[in-house]
């Protein structure tokens, strides 16, 4: 490893401050940046409107390179997975879905996960480490490229390996280089961020950024939600319910609660009426997820009567509710079952 700063680990007003230290005016960071995020330039040496001795500087002052893509898989829906190699030897993947006229990407936060959900084959690794902002950003950087000619990324969701919010401040770094005019220039509508349920992080992001917030839930009890998420017995359902309340969602948008269905555990009629009643008073939408099952994995799938008998009760209850079709199972990289590997 270089040891040397990153400047994708900094926002716009930590590389303008880093710049002025260096005794350069600040509009070059708008410069940079732009090379960096909008063109995807990998060296100093393109940044052509700088001068000569001013790249030379940043060369042996600072690092910009973005995680090595080491092997991409195509699924037969065409969604793909790429696995990144870090500057550490470690790896993470990040998967890009296809959709109608746009793609999305699903990026990685950290390699591995502490958060240890049991329906979760990220969680049975255990945390290695965080990722810096910049490897999180990076991840985009490159899968830009990995779309079909005239097709690009409209969508950005945080719900590849890793819990975003307990890596808090890497995290909110990266959304704002995405959503940045000079970074990436995404709309904050356009990035979901997705939880096990960390409530103050929850809170304190409503107050950071207003992004999107995608609520794993995935059980209508404490009990049951407790034996699946660990996190639960710190945050219990009324208090990340409450999360959820006070995040100021803008406009007319919606919050998200992903519900993974395991069969004979949490898809039952009963489970779907008391979900109904546990979301009244949240402006949300829910998306159903039938369980991918994984090498020892003790859950199942649930049957497509389960499926269907459950979102007919959450529409009846007038929840927008949608069976998420999960993409790429044949490959590994449908919800939950990201290695690194
Ligand atoms: Fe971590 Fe998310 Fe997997 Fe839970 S579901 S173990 S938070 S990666």
């Amino acid at each position: 490893m270089s040891g040397k700063p990153h400047l994708k680990d900094m926002t716009l007003e930590e590389m303008e401050a880093y710049f002025a230290e260096m005794g350069k005016e600040r509009y070059r960071a708008r410069q940079v940046m732009k090379w960096l995020y909008q063109r995807g330039a990998q060296s100093f040496d393109v940044m052509t409107d700088l001068s000569k001795e001013f790249r030379d500087k940043l060369k042996e002052m600072v690092e910009i390179r973005d995680p090595e893509i080491v092997k991409t898989s195509t699924s037969i829906d065409g969604t793909k997975k790429v696995l990144f190699q870090l500057e550490d030897g470690h790896k993470v993947e990040s998967v890009l879905i296809p959709g109608k006229n746009h793609w999305t990407a699903c990026l990685s936060t950290q390699v591995g996960c502490a958060m240890g959900c049991l329906f979760c084959f990220t969680g049975t690794i255990g945390l290695k480490r965080n990722l810096r902002a910049s490897e999180i950003v990076g991840q985009l950087i490159r899968l830009r490229f990995e779309t079909p000619e005239g097709a690009s990324v409209k969508n950005v969701v945080l719900m590849g390996m890793g819990e975003p919010l307990a890596n808090y401040e890497n995290t909110l770094k990266a959304i704002k280089n995405f959503t940045s005019d000079y970074g990436m220039g995404f709309s904050t509508r356009k990035i979901t961020v997705s939880t096990c349920g960390i409530a103050p992080k929850i809170v304190q992001l409503g107050h950071d950024i207003r992004v999107n917030l995608a609520v794993s839930l995935n059980a209508p009890d404490n009990e049951r939600r407790s034996t699946l998420m660990p996190i639960n017995r710190l945050y219990p359902i009324e208090a990340l319910l409450q999360a959820c309340r006070d995040y100021p969602m803008p406009g007319r948008r919606m919050l998200t609660f992903e519900y993974v269905l395991l069969g004979d555990f949490n898809d039952t009629i009963q489970d779907a009426k008391k979900l109904a009643r546990l979301l009244r008073g949240i402006r949300c939408k829910v998306n159903l997820i039938a369980f991918n099952e994984f090498p020892g994995s003790r859950f199942k799938s649930p049957s497509p009567e389960a499926i269907r008998n459950f979102q007919q009760v959450l529409l009846d209850a007038g929840y927008t509710t949608i069976v998420r079709t999960s993409r790429g199972k044949d490959i590994c990289a449908a919800c939950g079952q990201l290695s690194g590997q």
